[in-house]
């Protein structure tokens, strides 16, 4: 027997055909028109000479018919292969180049870098419009395809095949394509029923964007269970609010930084949000302030579930449960940490020589199991450095402590070393939220020339509030030791730079402090 990830469409169709699968604007689509709409897809991809294990390209918003070209490609036995919206042309022109994409389906919002596109990707040979109104000129007209179409018939893909080709956040640097086969995804989806996250047939509301393997895995996982699905393009507080008004989901899936956009929107108090049986959050360290506000001000029968992963391993490594979620638990210190290892997987701490680390002392997280990639696309070399005996060596900083709770102390690229002593920005981050009038902050280490680097903050305020940088490192002083407090803050009422993640670009943030010197990493 095989891993089949069309099972879990097949059992959509079986136990909740008439029932809403997506809801996008004023569309609507149940799950027996999904799977059909989508064998219509693989049909018409397969007559464009997509072949199996060939990887079709999507640059667009979230939609239904981003819902269907999941399950179309996957249906049909190609790869996924999703473009990043955030990205500039170049980058973009890069990920189709390093996938050698043939097949590209796009919407309204990148049409117009359509021509340019199809310049600078010579392999891209067909061009789908997924977008509203008639197809632009030299692109197929997505409705008509799958009008027109033959259904295929279910490839029936094996375990170790390419499912989809997934390129990292781009947080750090330039985003990695990581390789991941259908054993992968399913492992995926497998471990998030392990959790209580959401109920069978019930609805969620997607914020996380669909190109990001948070945003894949959610629908993957939401098509086994037969939920609707509320697919606005994208995330903006106060439609969100909107939305969950209207539609009243039981599920929502964000970053912190998301979540933290919410709270403080002037219509969140105004916003029923008694529907919501489930927060998951995840992506980016998640600071205790801002969940414990979350935890007081969301209904008490909302649980919260933290996922700790990257994309190399498929999305969750660690989960933290709702029980940990109980403000004031003895052990409501697991509030600071991401959970324990998913069944499935192996976690260990290593030194830098690759050595265990005893409980409680922080070193580099690595991760076992038939989630982690099969490898990053073209790119030996840093597969080989990633992926050591089935390992894959995160790149974050954290340690487990007696009970198993993974704490991630910081990416490995984000720790400041000022005067010998390792300083993590998620630290001084989490002291520095603490100040009531800061929404997000970002903390880098900055050229020192006694100390090598200097913490360094850059704090974005609340609506209407105001604070001084003194004000804040007299905070600090109070909480953290004198060495880890900011040397210096810059104070901004503009919001931060965010991936479309809801991650702080940090290292956009940092660049213009280097320029002329060289950093310990980059
Ligand atoms: P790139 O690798 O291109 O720089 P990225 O690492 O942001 O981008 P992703 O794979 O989307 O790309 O993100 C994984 C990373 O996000 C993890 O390695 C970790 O640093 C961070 N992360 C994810 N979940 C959590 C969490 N719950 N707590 C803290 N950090 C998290
Ligand atoms: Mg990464």
């Amino acid at each position: 027997m095989t891993f089949e990830l069309t099972s879990l469409l097949k059992r959509a169709v079986q136990l909740h055909g008439p029932d809403r699968a997506a809801i996008h604007g004023t569309r609507q689509r149940t799950w027996a028109e999904t799977a059909d709409r989508s064998a219509r897809l693989a049909g018409a991809l397969q007559a464009l000479g997509m072949e199996p294990g060939a990887p079709v390209a999507i640059l667009a918003h979230a939609s239904d018919r981003y819902l269907e070209y999941l399950w179309g490609v996957l249906w049909g036995g190609g790869v996924l292969d999703p473009m990043n919206t955030r990205h500039a042309r170049p980058e973009i022109a890069y990920c189709l180049n390093d996938s050698r994409a043939r097949i590209l389906l796009i919407d309204d919002a990148f049409a117009t870098m359509a021509p340019a596109l199809r310049a600078d990707a010579p392999s891209l040979a067909s061009l789908i419009w997924i977008g509203d109104g008639p197809a632009p000129d030299g692109m197929l007209d997505y409705e008509a395809l799958v009008a027109q179409a033959a259904p295929a018939q279910d490839a029936r893909r094996r375990n170790d095949d390419l499912a989809g080709i997934f390129y990292t956040g781009g947080t750090t640097g330039q985003a990695k394509g990581v390789m991941l086969s259908h054993t992968n995804l399913l492992t995926a989806v497998i471990v998030g029923y392990g959790t209580r996250m959401v109920a069978e047939g019930s609805s969620l509301l997607h914020t996380m964007p669909l190109f990001h393997l948070s945003g894949i895995v959610t629908l993957l996982s939401a098509t086994g269970r037969g939920n609707c699905n509320l697919l606005p393009p994208r995330f903006e507080p106060g439609e969100t609010l909107r939305l969950i008004g209207q539609h009243r989901p039981a599920s929502l899936v964000l970053a912190p930084t998301m979540l933290q956009m919410l709270l403080d929107h002037p219509a969140f108090a105004q916003t029923d949000m008694s529907s919501v049986e489930t927060v998951t959050y995840g992506a980016s360290p998640m600071p205790e302030t801002l969940l414990r506000r979350a935890i007081a001000v969301l209904p008490g029968t909302c649980g919260f579930v933290q996922a700790y992963g990257m994309t190399e391993t498929s999305a969750a490594v660690t989960l933290l449960g709702r029980e940990d979620h109980d403000p004031d638990a003895p052990t409501s210190h697991r509030l600071r940490s991401a959970g324990r290892v998913v069944p499935v997987s192996e976690i260990r701490i290593v030194g830098p020589d690759g050595e265990d680390l005893p409980r409680g002392q922080a070193g580099e997280i690595a991760a076992r199991g038939p989630n982690v990639m099969l490898g990053y696309l073209n790119k030996p070399e840093e597969t080989a450095r990633a992926l050591r005996d089935g390992w894959m060596h995160t790149g974050d900083g954290g340690y487990m402590d007696e009970d198993g709770y993974i704490y991630v102390v910081d990416r490995i690229k984000d720790m400041i070393v000022s005067g010998g002593e390792n300083v993590y920005s998620v630290e001084v981050e989490a002291a520095i939220s603490r100040f009531p009038a800061v929404a997000l902050c970002a903390v880098v280490g900055i050229p020192h020339p006694k100390w090598g680097e200097a913490v360094h903050a850059i704090v974005q305020l609340k609506p209407g509030a105001s604070a001084t940088a003194e004000a804040i490192i007299a905070h600090c002083r109070e909480q953290i030791a004198g060495y880890k407090c900011p040397r210096s803050i810059d104070i901004r009422t503009e919001p931060l730079p965010l991936t479309a993640a809801g991650k702080i670009q940090k290292n956009v943030l940092r660049a213009p402090f280097w320029e002329g010197y060289t950093r310990r990493v980059n």
